[in-house]
């Protein structure tokens, strides 16, 4: 059975069923942690940079290295145009406190610790550990510590770059309270923890000093949570903690599923919803627990839906009925750089209407808004007609890409 690793400590803590049972994890990538991941990937290059080395090694010029990095990252973890844009400004500002902390001190990043929580005995574990559970002891978990500087006081940096962040604290994250254990019992001395919170704006640290005492307290919970596991029932255990600490199974989860179903048992779902009342503080706690868990639930459950059916096809839902992908074409734009095209708008609609229909930018709709500006009532339509007409002889109206939505349809209609 295996551990939880120490980002999710504290999702462990409330409920250990991810852990225990057989269910699969909905990873659930999003954006924000895939820039996180490039922000970490370049950040791990920091200690010991050596542009010209690596210049010299792929021989490029030493100015295209850093440029390089940045692209791979970008491409590698998918960044969006405007990810991909931030990224070097989250890596600088990290780039500063490695660069400080480096001048009196040894610095490693992405130092991968196991840790027994049983025996409580620490090792530095090979690279292939990290994503290979076979070669891990059963009551060894992993630690990654993104930044662990050794100098007179050992220290082990984590890098957030949610803004949430910003106001965690290391002593009340099991994460980093977990890695300064490990950190603790590998080195043989209580550490620094911090968070360093990374946005556009710099990096706030907030930091914490671990005394023995705390960390051999955190051994202890540690070593309570394996034995809840290895001992205790596995039966899901839901609250608040199922999407604010982000539980990769909650649209597959047992308990979500029935919170779904009893979102408003108290009131048997009066129909239509609008009739729900609310009758008490209690039931008002209860139904609003439900709903978040809903909330959080519903784009996994959607996205789900989706990869379905485009794989299978449409589903019949009701007697003749069926619910499934529908192809849309393209919808069709106007290209005013098109030589010759603002020449048309100008003819048919007059310079005043024309200069106000595309004023801020030309579509059918502005367009169309034109004509009625331009034309009497009886005519509109057949000046709208012939100024399409005249767009597209000249190649100003395009057809952009074909797109599918999720829709109910009779298979008669399509
Ligand atoms: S969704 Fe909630 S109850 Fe279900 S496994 Fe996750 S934390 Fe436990």
């Amino acid at each position: 059975m295996r551990l939880p690793s120490a980002s999710r400590v504290g999702l462990a803590a409330h409920c250990l069923y991810p852990w225990t049972s057989d269910h699969p994890w909905d990873d659930g990538d999003s954006p924000a942690a895939a820039f996180g991941r490039a922000v970490h990937a370049c950040a791990e290059l920091l200690p010991g940079f050596d542009e010209r080395q690596i210049a010299s090694d792929l021989g490029i010029d030493c100015d295209d290295v850093v440029p390089l990095i940045y692209a791979l990252a970008a491409h590698a973890h998918g960044l969006s145009e405007a990810d991909a844009k931030r990224l070097p400004m989250y890596v600088s500002h990290i780039s500063g406190v490695v660069l400080e902390a480096g001048r009196t001190a040894c610095v490693r990043a992405e130092v991968a610790i196991a840790y027994d929580v049983m025996t409580m005995h620490a090792r530095c574990a090979a690279r292939g550990e990290v994503r290979d559970r076979s070669r891990r002891g059963p009551d060894e978990m992993i630690l990654i510590i993104d930044l662990l500087v050794e100098g007179a006081q050992a220290w082990a940096i984590n890098w957030k770059t949610g803004r949430s962040a910003r106001y965690e604290h290391p002593r009340d994250s099991p994460q980093l309270r977990a890695e300064a254990l490990a950190v603790y019992r590998l080195l043989g001395r209580a550490p620094r923890a911090s968070i360093g919170a990374v946005d556009e704006d710099g990096v706030i640290m907030r930091s914490h000093d671990f005394t023995t005492w705390e960390l051999d307290t955190i051994a202890a919970e540690l070593m309570e949570l394996r034995r809840r596991q290895i001992e205790e029932p596995s039966v899901p255990r839901p609250g608040m903690h199922c999407r604010d600490l982000y539980c990769p199974m909650v649209s597959r989860c047992p308990a979500t599923r029935g919170a779904l179903a009893a979102v408003d048992r108290p009131s048997e779902l009066p129909m239509p919803l609008g009739g729900i009342a609310i009758r008490s503080d209690e039931h008002l706690r209860s139904v609003r627990e439900r709903v978040a868990l809903i909330e959080e639930g519903l784009p996994h459950i959607k996205r789900a839906m989706r990869e379905y059916l485009v794989k299978r096809g449409a589903v019949e839902v009701t007697p003749g009925v069926y619910y499934g992908p529908v192809e849309h074409k393209g919808r069709e734009r106007v290209d005013l750089e098109v030589p010759g095209a603002t020449e048309v708008v100008e003819r048919h609609l007059g310079p005043e209407a024309a200069k106000e229909a595309v004023e801020v930018s030309a579509s059918k709709t502005s367009l169309a808004r034109g004509v009625r500006a331009a034309a009497e009532v009886g005519q509109r339509a057949a000046m709208e007609r012939a100024l399409l007409g005249e767009l597209r002889a000249v190649g100003a109206i395009k057809e952009g890409s074909p797109y599918v939505t999720l829709e109910e349809f009779r298979k008669d209609e399509q």
